[in-house]
């Protein structure tokens, strides 16, 4: 046998992957996978091309540059007053993705439990069982996504160290309500734990409502780590540049956690991102403006055809109900079939969920509106065409 770690070896391609190259096959408008199919904000491009031209091209130091690392903090201050030391309480990492790693690898430890709210980004419980730790899944309820008090309660006990809350949520599109969080900051109180807070879509929260970081409630400045992602912010994916706020005590741990995974990442994508943490308020509000009328082309459209679609108050994401056009196919049947016979790729919301959970709701397809808003109406004919021939 070589020697693999069981968790990875059991682990299939996450579904991103496969879904994106199932579009590309079949030359589909990819609804997957989530990125918007624009360049970013080209001011910041241009910073971070001269920043490559001019250099430094070296290792900056492991924790971010320090112009990034002001940025960071001051980004928090200036929308959740939130005060944080730049030179120790912030790290920039490989994207949000190493940024949860890197928190998991620094805060578990085997035998600890980490609460994990279902449906859940999927990098979240392998890194949990990689460390030798056990998740201890809590789920939503759709179609409303509501939060389960007694639930949640019962999944806390002596052996919990960490929760992981994913607020504005994906693939749900919830942000979560100040009585949530109060709920969960109580427990964290209670059972003198921890949370890992995935923010990647802070600014992206429709029809006038707020996202409230659980470290803004009192007693939990301490108890908390804030993840943010420019991919998300920026709207540049690729660029792979996320950054943890942190209390000391935790980001001590953290930096080192994060030295041995990637010790920092590119020295010019982060001068850019420190340039666009700094960008006037109208930046943001047109950021969440553009996206929730993305959401709501996207949104009419479907249910147009026939699709019940859940409610979506952020993120890149909408979850639409097929019962009613297809009542054989379960999610991920129905997410391939669409993208080989509609030309449209979706994400099936039960692979957000453990492997085999009989409560993973079978019906429901996770769709992107992050595009354009013609490439959103062409989506919307081409299912249209393809479900009034009948499927
Ligand atoms: N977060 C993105 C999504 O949910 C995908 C991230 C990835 O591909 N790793 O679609």
């Amino acid at each position: 046998m070589p020697p693999f770690n069981p968790v990875f070896a059991r682990l299939p391609t996450t579904i991103f992957t496969v879904m994106s190259s199932l579009a590309r096959e079949h030359d589909a408008i990819n609804l997957g996978q989530g990125f918007p199919d624009s360049n970013g904000p080209e001011h910041l491009r241009t910073i971070a091309a001269q920043a490559l031209i001019d250099g430094p091209n070296q290792y900056p130091p492991s924790a971010g540059i320090p112009e990034l690392r002001r940025a960071v903090a001051e980004h928090n201050q200036r929308f959740y007053d939130l005060r944080f030391d730049p030179d120790a309480e912030i790290i920039v990492t490989c994207g949000a993705t190493e940024a949860l790693a890197d928190c998991l690898l620094a805060m578990l430890s085997p035998g600890d439990e980490a609460i994990v709210i279902e449906p859940a980004f999927d990098s979240y419980v392998p890194i949990i069982r990689a460390v030798g730790a056990t998740p201890r899944l809590v789920q939503l309820q759709p179609p409303d996504w509501r939060f389960d008090e007694e639930a949640l309660r019962a999944a806390f006990n002596e052996r919990t160290r960490v929760l992981i809350i994913n607020s504005p949520m994906n693939p749900t599109g919830k942000v979560f309500t100040e009585y949530e969080l109060s709920v969960i900051a109580e427990l964290l109180c209670q059972y003198d734990a921890c949370a890992i807070c995935d923010e990647v879509y802070e600014h992206l929260v429709f029809d006038g409502r707020q996202h409230l970081p659980l470290m803004c409630l009192p007693g939990m400045r301490e108890r908390c780590v804030r993840i943010g992602s420019a991919g998300k912010t920026f709207s540049m994916t690729g660029w792979k540049i996320g950054y943890i706020s942190a209390p000391r005590v935790l980001a001590e741990v953290i930096a080192r956690a994060h030295q041995f995974v990637t010790f920092t990442t590119v020295p010019a994508l982060q001068k850019a991102v420190a340039a666009g943490l700094a960008s006037e308020p109208a930046y943001f509000t047109r950021l969440a403006a553009d996206l929730q009328a993305a959401r709501d082309v996207l949104r009419t459209g479907l249910e147009d055809i026939g699709f019940k679609v859940l409610p979506c108050h952020g993120t890149y994401f909408i979850n639409a109900d097929f019962s009613e056009l297809d009542k054989d196919r379960d999610d991920m049947e129905f997410c391939r079939h669409i993208t080989a016979a509609a030309k449209v790729a979706a994400i099936p919301v039960s692979v957000f969920y453990e492997p085999g959970n009989p409560n993973a709701p079978r019906k429901l397809a996770r769709f992107c509106f992050c595009k354009d808003t013609a490439v959103l109406a062409e989506a919307v004919a081409r299912l249209r065409r393809y479900f009034a021939q009948g499927s």
